[in-house]
Order: C-alpha cells, then structure tokens, then sequence
C-alpha cells in the first residue's frame, strides 16, 4: 500500500508529521493531492483538544484541516462530474444529501450529522481531512476550480463562502449599507463581497486589521477603541443606522453593537462561535425595531460564486494570505495564526 506524509493527532496537543497508508476513494469519492490547506480559526482549537466535548474529533488519530485545494488524481466508483487531473476547491461540509434538511439544500445543517454512516462528512472535524499529502472527498464536497484562481488563493474559498453566506442570508442589496464587525479574513471577505453586491461597507475593529480592510476596499473604518461604534455608525447613515450588521468577532460588546448599529427593520447575520459562555442580546430593541438576527452555519452552495468572484478579479485573499509553510512546519505554523505573530492573516500549509 502507497505511503503518504500526514499530521496526525493522537490526543490533544499530540500532533505530528506520520507516514500513513493513503486512504482510498469508496462510491461517490475522489482520491485528491492536497496542494493548499489553510488553518482556519478553528483549527488551533482542534489540535489543542479544546472541542473533544463536541466530538470533534470523534476518536484518535485523526487528521485536521478543512479549507483546501488540490488535484483529483483518482476516481471511485460512480463519480461522473469530476475527472482525474481536475483542479478542485474543497467544502468542508458534505451531507447525507437524504434528510429533509439536505433535501432543501441546507446540507450544512445536516440531520445527519456526524453520523458517517449516512454519508454524512465534516472534514477536519468529524472525518478525516487535508494536513496531509492526499485526502479522499466526496464528489460533491469538491468545486472545480478556473484556471486563474490559484490553489493558495482557492483554500479561501472555505471563508469567503462562510462571508457569502451570511450576506445571502441577511439578502444584502444594491445601494444598501453593511457593517461589519471583526476585521479578521471571515469579516474583511464579507466586507468585500458586499461591496460587490454594490452596498456599502463599513468596518469595525482595531488595529493592523483596520489597516488591511481600509488596503481592502472599505468605505468607512471605525476604531471601536477610539469612539463609540454604535454612534459612529448611525453618523455614517444619517443617524438611520446600517440595512445589515455581520457579526464576526464573537464578543459580548461586538453582539451587542451590532444589533444597535441596524436601523428599523434591519437584519443581523452573527457568524462567529463565541468564547463567552452565555451572551445578552438586547431584546427590547430587537422587538421593537423589528430586527432579524440569524445564525449562519458554515458555507452551504456558495464554492461557485466565490470561485467566480475569485477569477474576476472582485475579491482580493491574495493579500490576507500573509505566511506560507511546508507541512513539516504545522507547530510553528499554528503559533504563527494563533498569536498572530508578525500581522499573521491567513496562513496557507503546503503538504
Ligand atoms: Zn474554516
Ligand atoms: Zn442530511
């Protein structure tokens, strides 16, 4: 059996570069080279074994990584839309493609969930994923990628999708204004897919990643550590306050100012897990005012769109990918994305 280089983790904070049998393709799956794979925000979290209680993983050894692209190189039984040699963006999440929920094309709401069994796939978090040399993906959970787009570029497809959701989701329109806050690559794609979408952009943070929304196309930056984001926002929109807030930060105050940064009948899309153990919501202003507020799970029909985004030229990730490693380098890596040593962004492994 062909052998292949992987970063395994055998308990938490237990991980290491291991020479595995490559896994095989099984009905409906692909066997992909791994060319890009991009630490997430959550995968520090997983190698630390911060979320052995959620099942994630479900049992060691286990390989992490979700946001990558690579070739197909072999085909299992029954794929008949990709070919050996194609180049393909991964999806983390991968129905049962059976349940109500996938049914109606919410398949990252999967009922299934976690159930292999099913059919059912997380990448990275429930099965098997891409800090390795090969990987075996569903036909389904792969998107082929223009020629244009880089594999670098396309382990972006992951987070620009998650962006792209949580605008669809609040149904972001033409000549509309959306706020943003978190300036990390989830908020600063979100903040550049609106303006694709003709709104308007307003980006809420602090620091160098102010800095790199403003370098990536914001209308307005606001320093929550210089002023009151909330009153900051209402001046930019003529006191009426922002048609959409998206929520990537994940803080007790950044909740709460997003939803008073809306105006009347304005919609919030709150995208980032928290830390906090419970977290107020104003109620009050969310009845009285009418406002929605959505979760919004992951990057469900979105790899396409942001793929052709990509190959336009509309979005940017060349410049939020700020350091490159080889596989061999994933501790020092993750150290690098964790305490954002030297303005780390995005960090792109190359297996
Ligand atoms: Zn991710
Ligand atoms: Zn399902």
């Amino acid at each position: 059996m062909e052998k292949m280089k992987a970063v395994v983790s055998r308990g938490a904070n237990e991980y290491s570069i291991e020479t595995v049998d490559i896994p095989r393709p099984g009905y409906g799956e692909v066997l992909c080279r791994v060319r890009s794979v991009a630490i997430c925000g959550s995968d520090p979290g997983l190698f630390h074994g911060k979320y052995e209680e959620r099942s994630w993983p479900p049992a060691y050894p286990f390989i992490f990584g979700h946001e990558w692209a690579g070739e197909v190189v072999e085909l299992g039984e029954g794929v008949a839309n990709l070919k050996v040699g194609d180049r393909v963006a991964g999806e983390a999440h991968s129905g049962c493609g059976i349940c109500e929920n996938c049914r109606q094309g919410f398949y990252t709401l999967c009922l299934n969930y976690g159930k292999n069994e099913s059919g059912h796939r997380h990448y990275g978090f429930t099965s098997n994923g891409a800090y390795a040399e090969y990987g075996v993906f569903t036909e389904k959970s792969c998107e082929v990628m223009p020629d244009q787009v880089s594999f670098d570029e396309a382990t972006m497809c992951d987070t620009g999708g998650v962006a792209l959701q949580s605008l669809r989701i609040a149904n972001v329109a033409s000549c509309e204004t959306v706020v943003v806050y978190g300036p990390g690559p989830i908020g600063n794609l979100a903040m550049q897919i609106a303006r694709t979408k003709g709104a308007a952009a307003i980006m809420v943070g602090r620091g160098h990643r102010l800095e790199i929304a403003k370098k990536s196309g914001a209308d307005y930056v606001v320093n929550y550590e210089a002023c009151d984001p909330v009153e900051e926002v209402r001046k930019i929109t003529n006191g009426r306050g922002a048609d959409v807030a998206i929520e990537a930060a994940g803080t007790q105050a950044s909740v709460h100012n997003a939803i008073k940064s809306v105006k009347k009948n304005g919609r919030v899309s709150l995208i980032a897990l928290t830390k906090e153990k419970d977290i107020y919501v104003p109620v009050n202003d969310i009845v009285c005012d009418q406002i929605r507020v959505n979760g919004s799970r992951a990057n469900p029909n979105v790899s396409k769109e942001v793929l052709q985004l990509l190959e336009q030229g509309k979005i940017d990730t060349k410049h939020l990918i700020t350091h490159t490693f080889d596989l061999e380098e994933i501790r020092h890596a993750i150290e690098v994305f964790e305490n954002r040593m030297d303005g780390a962004m995005k960090v792109v492994i190359h297996p």
